[in-house]
């Protein structure tokens, strides 16, 4: 029994953290640019030093194998202990409804712990780590300290159990808010109409006024909360709207 569940741990382990490895690189050497003179650059003129470049890529490889150790936990108490809620039986409804219920869940769990996070008693000790890539690129996504990793990405372990989610549907959605968590670092617009304002979906300009002006924008999918809290920035709207003109026409 216990050998059997410590390999079911070790080869959940081995391949969230392969998939989230093979994601990290591919989609970073996609979306990755550091050029100052790219014309539709979020932040023209700035780049990120390459010994900050470097230390962004080394911590993420370590902190991509802390998520899946926490990940890899959920899956042993969800499906060898049946600790929890258990998953919907399986449709394309239940598998819809899972993902878009562990979306709105994760954008809660996300922005509030991401609060806590900049409180004076967390930031220096936990979270400033992450805000020391100025302006951010592709690489930035999982560069942060483990107990900040602790704070924002529990989540992958408690989804299993509070859930009824299945654990493929929640690694699909691990996978997206990783994608979309790697181009939101990326310094360059690449949202689209669909998150023209007031959409209630995240762009890249979004993070990166959190990056750049700190104290607002703190959710990871969607502007809901921000919006209601009144954490969003107040140029987030127009700021967007000029970079979503400014990706459509690059060469201006
Ligand atoms: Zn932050
Ligand atoms: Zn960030």
């Amino acid at each position: 029994m216990i050998f059997g569940t410590l390999l079911f741990f070790v080869g959940t382990f081995a391949v969230v953290y392969a998939l989230l490895l093979i994601v990290y690189f591919a989609t970073g050497l996609l979306f990755f640019s550091n050029d100052p003179a790219r014309a539709d650059k979020i932040e023209p003129g700035r780049a990120l030093p390459d010994a900050k470049v470097w230390r962004d890529i080394k911590q993420s490889v370590r902190s991509l194998a802390s998520i899946s150790v926490m990940f890899s936990l959920g899956h042993v108490l969800y499906s060898r202990f049946h600790i929890g809620w258990m998953a919907w039986p399986t449709s394309i409804w239940s598998v819809l409804l899972s993902f878009i219920l562990s979306m709105i869940a994760y954008d809660t769990w996300f922005y509030w712990m991401h609060r806590l996070l900049h409180t004076k008693r967390f930031y220096r000790r936990i979270h400033r780590w992450h805000h020391l890539s100025l302006p951010s690129v592709a690489w930035s996504n999982n560069s942060d300290t483990l107990l900040d990793n602790l704070f924002l990405q529990s989540y992958w372990l408690a989804a299993h159990l509070i859930l009824p989610i299945a654990p493929l549907v929640l690694l699909v959605h691990k996978l997206y808010d990783h994608v979309s968590g790697i181009i939101g670092h990326s310094g360059v617009e690449h949202g689209g109409g669909i998150t023209y304002p007031p959409s209630p979906f995240n762009s890249v300009t979004h993070h990166d006024q959190h990056h750049r002006y700190f104290n607002c924008n703190y959710s990871p999918h969607f502007t809901v909360w921000d919006r209601l809290m009144g954490t969003l920035h107040k140029t987030h709207d127009a700021e967007l709207k000029d970079n979503l003109r400014r990706r459509r026409m690059p060469a201006g």
